[in-house]
């Protein structure tokens, strides 16, 4: 069994866990760790001094004595950017550079053209990611560990083989199918290369900065495409594959079916993702270029658009309501540029109340991530960070 696979208890004043505990401030000192994770102060201290020395932890000045010898403080050392992190979207892709504790130091947003290749397109994101991390002013000139490049998190906008880094047939990707993203990436750069796709790195991020404290939460991302991440006891639930939570291609009700990208019709990509509002709108005569000229018309409410958003939310609040009465989650959170849609969001909830258990509703939060564009590289940056903590 990997530490991944571990059950949370196992992990239980684990690396990754007293390091989190000092990052969020739960924690500032080994006495601190030693009372939250029951474990004895000789334990805490060999797993502190290990996670010292590889740079993770640092100790800073003095805490507050209470008689006697003053306690030394511990932190995550922050402002050097140490963590690459790319998350591609359909037309766009936010680079960032970010420290040990997931904090942003710089990041651009670059135009992408998907269509011109993963080598093209991955090739200008890695350098640059590479320049980002070497142009931080407060990284180490001699390349020390304090400030070198630890690793890269990239998401990817379609299926994941977790293991491989595979990427398996995504919508809208030309020339992307079976693309070992991993393997490209090892060939550019010395250090480990973690990738997963967006709805995983959303999920991951959002929960580390707005929701830490809860178990069991689905984040929906609702942009050009659609899909899900899943917090399943307060870690990144994969499934045996990597495509759990890919609700893409489930079927809803819709008359007429549209045909999907996958061969099949009525899939909730058809209906629901911004790609879709897009093809139905140009459908009815509505002459619209991408998903900001229908989030546009919408807002204006214009009444073919809000029509189709309306049914959008619904369909989604279909899926949505099998997945929170068959998981319970304790809160759905919904992202990406559709997220911002008002129609789409309040049908979405009226369908999801409709169609749940009272018991899964009762105390469920549905809420907006509030987390913002930098969401995605956040989560792929907690990536890097847990592999280089306790590497898989
Ligand atoms: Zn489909």
């Amino acid at each position: 069994m990997t530490i991944d696979d571990a059950p949370r208890d196992a992990l239980r004043g684990g690396p990754r866990e007293l390091l989190r505990w000092v990052a969020t401030g739960a924690a500032v000192s080994r006495a601190d760790l030693s009372r939250l994770s029951g474990l004895s102060p000789s334990t805490v201290s060999q797993r502190v001094e290990a996670l010292i020395s590889q740079g993770l932890l640092e100790e800073t000045g003095a805490g507050r004595s209470r008689g006697g010898r003053r306690p030394r403080q511990l932190a995550v050392p922050t402002g050097g950017a140490v963590v690459g992190a790319i998350d591609l979207g359909a037309h766009h892709a936010r680079v960032g550079a970010l420290d040990l504790s997931g904090r942003v130091v710089q990041a651009r947003t670059l135009p992408v053209r998907i269509e011109d290749g993963p080598e093209a397109v991955l090739g200008a994101l890695l350098a640059e990611v590479t320049t980002l991390v070497g142009g931080d002013p407060m990284a180490s000139p001699d390349g020390s560990a304090a400030g070198a490049l630890r690793g890269v998190g990239i998401g990817i906008p379609g299926p994941v083989q977790h293991a491989t880094g595979r990427i398996v047939s995504p919508s809208r990707m030309p020339g992307w199918n079976g693309f070992d993203v991993a393997a490209f990436c090892a060939d550019r750069v010395d250090v480990p290369v973690i990738v997963d796709n967006d709805a995983n790195l959303m999920a991951l991020g959002a929960h580390r900065t707005a929701h830490p404290e809860l178990d069991h939460a689905i984040y929906i991302k609702a942009g050009t495409g659609i899909g899900s991440g899943v917090i399943s006891s307060g870690r990144l639930h994969r499934g045996a594959q990597g495509s759990a939570g890919d609700i893409s291609h489930c079927r809803v009700v819709a008359d007429p079916a549209p045909p999907c990208t996958c061969g099949n019709a009525g899939c909730l990509e058809a209906v629901a993702s911004g790609a879709a509002l897009v093809t139905a709108l140009r459908e009815q005569g509505v002459p619209v270029s991408d998903l900001t000229g229908v989030i546009r018309l919408i807002d204006d409410g214009d009444r073919q658009a809000t029509a189709l958003a309306r049914q959008a939310g619904r369909a989604v609040g279909e899926i949505l309501a099998v997945v929170v009465n068959f998981f319970n989650p304790q809160v759905v959170a919904i992202g990406g540029r559709l997220a911002d849609c008002e129609p789409l969001l309040a049908s979405m909830r009226a369908t999801l109340y409709e169609r749940c258990l009272p018991l899964a509703t009762q105390t469920l939060l549905i809420e907006r991530v509030a987390a913002g564009q930098d969401v995605g590289i956040t989560g792929a940056a907690h990536l890097v960070i847990d592999h280089v903590v306790a590497p898989a």
